[in-house]
């Protein structure tokens, strides 16, 4: 059995309870070691054969699960952040099919909300956007054109670019090419979560000044939007006046209760 497990964003601590007892009981760990925290293979038993797989390619990769297999040995594929982003778990997961190999996968903790926790922020703030859009800049990995950072700009909601630290001066260009003004609000999220973790507020304009400013060259998040600002409405999850399926508006609760 395969097991994918999301490691977390970085801290030890922040993968899931599952992805935990599925690394101490693994017999064969490959783990994205570009990325994932390597406290984490503490939690390895004696005897486990560990692979880092920034050195491998998906045939090795898959031969290591299939190797395993063979023995009735149960393997966990460890990745960083939440697989489902970025993580190419979709082509191993057709091989292990073809294979007839079986796997499941425990969702972790994206560095997305990582990210957020360092910027103590909300993304999804009333009046403000209710919308996340994650993206990328190209790269050698080509990007849709009806994705590009500039479209998704005119919809002037929070976004969260991935993997485009190296290319901070294009995603100011197509952030205000898509309309956002030059001193909107943004942010770099610099390795959140680990003990090195940086977090810096810039604007559209200056993402680069402030990269260089802070030596972040790689491994950092992208966050723009007005969520990042101080303007916002309240909730009406938690407004006195509005009933929820919970609870009743405090108009009617205060009424006296019928003994
Ligand atoms: N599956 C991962 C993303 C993998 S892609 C997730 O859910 O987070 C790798 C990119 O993720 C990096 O280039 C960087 O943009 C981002 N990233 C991963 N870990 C990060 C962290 N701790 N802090 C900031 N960005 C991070």
């Amino acid at each position: 059995m395969i097991h994918f497990v999301g490691a977390g964003p970085g801290a030890a601590d922040l993968i899931t309870v599952r992805g935990q007892r599925l690394l101490q009981e693994a017999d064969v760990i490959i783990y994205a070691g570009s990325l994932v925290n390597p406290a984490l293979l503490e939690n390895a038993k004696e005897g486990c054969r560990i692979f880092n797989s920034a050195k491998m390619t998906l045939e090795e990769v898959i031969d290591v699960m299939k190797d395993a297999e063979d023995k009735g040995q149960d393997t966990v594929r460890l990745h960083t952040g939440d697989a489902s982003l970025y993580g190419a778990i979709r082509e191993q997961m057709d091989e292990l099919d073809r294979l007839g190999i079986s796997y499941d996968d425990s969702p972790g903790v994206s560095s997305f909300s990582g990210a957020a926790a360092a910027l103590f922020a909300e993304y999804t703030l009333p009046n403000v956007s209710q919308s996340v859009v994650i993206t990328r800049m190209a790269g050698r990995t080509p990007v849709p054109e009806k994705e590009s950072i500039r479209s998704f700009a005119e919809h002037d909601c929070t976004m969260v670019i991935f993997l485009s630290t190296g290319l901070l001066e294009e995603v100011s260009a197509e952030l205000m090419a898509g309309g956002y003004a030059p001193d909107a609000p943004a942010a770099l999220v610099y390795k959140a979560t680990w003990p090195e973790e940086k977090v810096v507020r810039c604007t559209v304009s200056t993402l680069a000044e402030a990269a260089r400013e802070n030596d972040i060259t790689k491994t950092a998040l992208i966050l723009v939007g007005g969520f990042l600002d101080s303007e916002y409405e309240r909730s009406k999850l938690y407004d006195p006046t509005f009933t929820t399926e919970f609870r009743q508006a405090s108009s009617h609760s205060r009424e006296p209760a019928e003994k």
